[in-house]
């Protein structure tokens, strides 16, 4: 169904009063997006509310690496290392076009924290865990292969450099691919829609959940008997709204990414590398004309619906990069942009942020209410399936038809048709030539594929459909908006700098410039009234501030 009007929402949601569903879950999240998938894939029905845009919480707010966890090589946990390593690979597989190889380097300096013969022997150990082919596996460079691999890196005290396999993603994008799958199999998943209270029967059994849509300004009771909790930092509210108080507690753990133009550093080549203080080791990752950096790792205590960063971690990252690259001169206002989330962690008595465990975990409460809480991006498939073994072990063990165990590992994620690399490759030939054919620089196909993946058609189809020859921005701009007005339940600008683009971090400028065309084509197309379009600005210009917002 197309998301294009309100009317059309209304008709969702009729669907949603009418369908019986086997289960809710609480979470728009990559966690709770993994959930919903595996559990259609097994022949569940699955309802999935969002409170806000979908992955607008930590999830779009990650480093955006599907990591092989080479720090948890440093905590010694190999096991851990193993799994996401293994995931990594799956994850790769199963969302191609998404989840790009990307090659990190790890300078090795005379007084780094890392010697060339323990990095060596960690990066040995994390290839063996993670199950790294022998085409990715690490390689050792000598000073000058460093500095031609990257040429911004100063000689002074460098030592030689690592080179390994990680691999990027965008994760508000994977989270929607995951959503959108979810939908192909018959999932209903809401966004702008909060869950505020969870009923139970006379014997404390959950019974229903109720939400406000907050687009519609309405609420709505379903029934169930069966809720996952995946609400990530808010896992603990949502618990609160059971009948029975929170017996976790979670340890919020604060990440600053901050965004710099290619002009004020030029990076060519993704690094990984000690921060000022040799505690920890700091990201910094080129995209298309910028590079991002982080991350901190702050415990947080603060409203968790307003979260910002602080000058304290503004200085430190800035100070990191300078560190590394003393002939470089940058300070705060050199920000593109910036991201800031939190890190929904299980508390372990005596232990700080930087050392509590990322591990998920599982908990149940008395009314049957399952909550998830915990882990990783890159984990997210086999959070998933352990969640959704533990439904099917103890709810749905003689439900005819329903199949036992996760097919998740082998399913392609929708856009993602691309069984080999070859594939993708003629693929993005083809695209090239379209947007060739179109009057657009060929090279733009690589940003779209990375967006869409094999969705690309629809795309040309729109772009096809409203030539604009004399601005080609706008033309671009406005078949994404439509595309994500049709197909991707987004509903107003400011989830489409968000979650459909990522222009709000990437592209900040063109946000500013394109403010008044943006709104505009959204205005059009729900048939916003005057107060509505001011209101909608004033969102707009918050969320492009907030950016830039940095408190102490
Ligand atoms: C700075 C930083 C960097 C990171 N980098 C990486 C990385 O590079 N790789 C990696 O693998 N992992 C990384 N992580 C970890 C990863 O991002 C998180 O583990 C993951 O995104 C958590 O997802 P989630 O779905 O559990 O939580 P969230 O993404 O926060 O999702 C929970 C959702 O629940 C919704 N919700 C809450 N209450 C309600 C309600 N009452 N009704 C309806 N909906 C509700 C929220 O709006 C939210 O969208 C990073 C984390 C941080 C903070």
């Amino acid at each position: 169904m197309p998301f294009n009007s309100i009317s059309n929402r209304n008709n969702y949601i009729d669907q949603v009063l009418n369908t019986p569903f086997d289960l809710v879950v609480i979470g728009g999240g990559i966690t709770g997006a993994g959930i919903a998938w595996d559990a259609t894939l097994r022949g569940l029905k699955v309802l999935l509310l969002e409170q806000n845009d979908f992955a607008s919480g930590t999830s779009s707010k990650s480093t955006k690496l599907i990591h092989g966890g080479l720090r948890y090589l440093k905590q010694l946990k190999f096991k851990q290392v193993c799994e996401v390593g293994r995931e990594r690979a799956i994850v790769h597989n199963i969302a191609r076009f998404l989840v790009r190889p990307e090659k990190m380097l790890l300078p090795i300096y005379e007084n780094g924290s890392l010697s060339r013969i323990t990095a060596a022997l960690a990066l040995t150990v994390y290839d063996t865990l993670a199950g790294v082919g022998k085409v990715d596996s690490f390689s050792y460079h000598s000073k000058e292969k460093t500095k031609s691999l990257e040429p911004l890196l100063p000689l002074k005290q460098l030592l030689g450099s690592f080179l390994y396999a990680e691999y990027q993603t965008d994760d508000y994008r994977l989270t929607w691919t995951l959503i959108q799958s979810a939908l192909n199999k018959d999932a209903i998943c809401l966004n702008y829609a909060k869950v505020n209270q969870i009923k139970t029967d006379e014997n404390s059994s959950i019974r229903a959940v109720c939400f406000e849509d907050t687009i519609l300004g309405e609420n709505f009771e379903i029934k169930t008997s069966l809720v996952v909790n995946a609400a990530g930092p808010w896992v603990v509210d949502v618990i609160s709204l059971d009948a029975f108080p929170p017996q976790k507690e979670l340890l919020l753990s604060k990440g600053t990414h901050i965004v710099l133009s290619n002009n004020k550093f030029p990076l060519k080549q993704a690094l990984y590398f000690d921060d000022i203080e040799k505690k920890r080791m700091i990201f910094a990752i080129p995209k298309g004309n910028t590079t991002y950096i982080g991350t901190t790792d702050v415990e947080y205590t603060n409203d968790k619906n307003k979260i910002y960063s602080s000058n304290t971690e503004i200085d430190y990252l800035i100070k990191t990069v300078q560190s590394v690259f003393p002939q470089l001169s940058i300070n705060a206002s050199d920000i593109l942009s910036s991201w800031v989330g939190v890190r929904p962690l299980i508390k372990e008595p005596g232990k700080e942020s930087t050392e509590v465990s990322r591990k998920d975990e599982i908990f149940v409460s008395q009314s049957g209410l399952i909550s998830i809480a915990g882990g990783k991006l890159t984990g997210f498939r086999k959070m998933a399936e352990k969640v959704v073994d533990l439904l099917v072990k103890f709810h749905f063990k003689d439900k005819p038809g329903l199949k036992r165990s996760s097919g998740t590992k082998n399913t392609l994620l929708d856009g993602n048709s691309f069984k080999s690399e070859s594939e993708l490759n003629y693929y993005l030939v083809n695209l090239k030539k379209q947007f060739s054919d179109l009057g657009f620089e060929p090279e733009l196909a690589s940003i779209f594929m990375k967006r869409y993946g094999d969705k690309m058609e629809k795309m040309i189809g729109l772009l096809k459909d409203k030539v604009n020859v004399h601005d080609k921005i706008e033309w671009l701009l406005e078949a994404e908006i439509m595309y994500g007005i049709l197909n991707e339940m987004i509903y107003f600008p400011t989830d489409f700098i968000q979650r459909q683009t990522g222009m709000l971090w990437f592209d900040r400028p063109k946000c500013v410039l394109k403010k008044e065309f943006i709104l505009t084509v959204f205005a059009l197309q729900f048939k916003w009234d005057n107060i509505k379009l001011s209101q909608e600005r004033l969102k707009l210009d918050q969320l492009l501030d907030s950016s830039l917002d940095f408190k102490d």
